[in-house]
């Protein structure tokens, strides 16, 4: 049973990482990203919602994103587990976590906190070539990072919870020790 968050600012790994461990766990990954940018494709009610502040590299308002975790965290294969990637982006949406995970009788085990300086962050978000992956738009999420986002490490340090992982090397040696680091029982 693992449930975790992986935390960092955008370009830090979180997809990549996430997308391994669900694989080798066999638990879902739940991607908040993910899920909004399908909701854009499909343009649904969520996703018209969404859109606009996704193009802008600003957060989607709240509420409709911790509706769209709670609902998929209430789906049975979460049972055995889950990776939680891109949620939450703030101190709302983690409080709100918190409450939902606790009327559920669930807890998350640990918060990864992927650190990778913010030069490469920029060249590996332009290397992706994702729609909102254009610079002014990089600048304007890493902005959003630093203001609403990052203040989640202090929260997630202060529960005890967070594990600092540089995310800085390659993409099998953060994999090695993200498990290195869930598989210590006090780490
Ligand atoms: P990501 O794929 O995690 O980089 O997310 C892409 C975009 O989706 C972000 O720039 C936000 O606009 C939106 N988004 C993803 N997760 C959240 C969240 N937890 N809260 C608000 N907006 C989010």
């Amino acid at each position: 049973m693992v449930r975790l968050i992986l935390f960092g600012p955008p370009g830090a790994g979180k997809g990549t990482q996430a997308q391994t461990l669900a694989k080798s766990w066999q638990i879902p990954h739940i991607s908040t990203g993910d899920i909004l940018r399908a909701a854009v494709a499909e343009k649904t009610d969520l996703g018209v919602k969404a859109q606009a502040n996704m193009n802008r590299g600003e957060l989607v308002p709240d509420q409709l994103v911790t509706a769209m975790v709670q609902e998929r965290l209430r789906q049975p294969d979460t049972k055995p587990g889950w990776l939680l990637d891109g949620f939450p982006r703030n101190v709302v949406q983690a409080h709100t976590l918190e409450q939902f995970l606790q009327q559920s009788a669930q807890i998350y085990d640990r918060v990864i906190n992927l650190e990778v300086p913010d030069d490469v962050l920029v060249a590996r978000m332009l290397s992706r070539g994702r729609q909102d992956d254009n610079e002014a738009v990089i600048r304007r999420r890493l902005e959003v990072y630093r203001e609403e986002t990052a203040p989640l490490i202090d929260f997630y340090r202060g529960r005890q919870s967070l594990i600092d992982i540089n995310g800085d090397v390659s993409v099998e040696a953060v994999t090695t020790a993200i498990k290195d680091a869930i598989a210590k029982p006090d780490s």
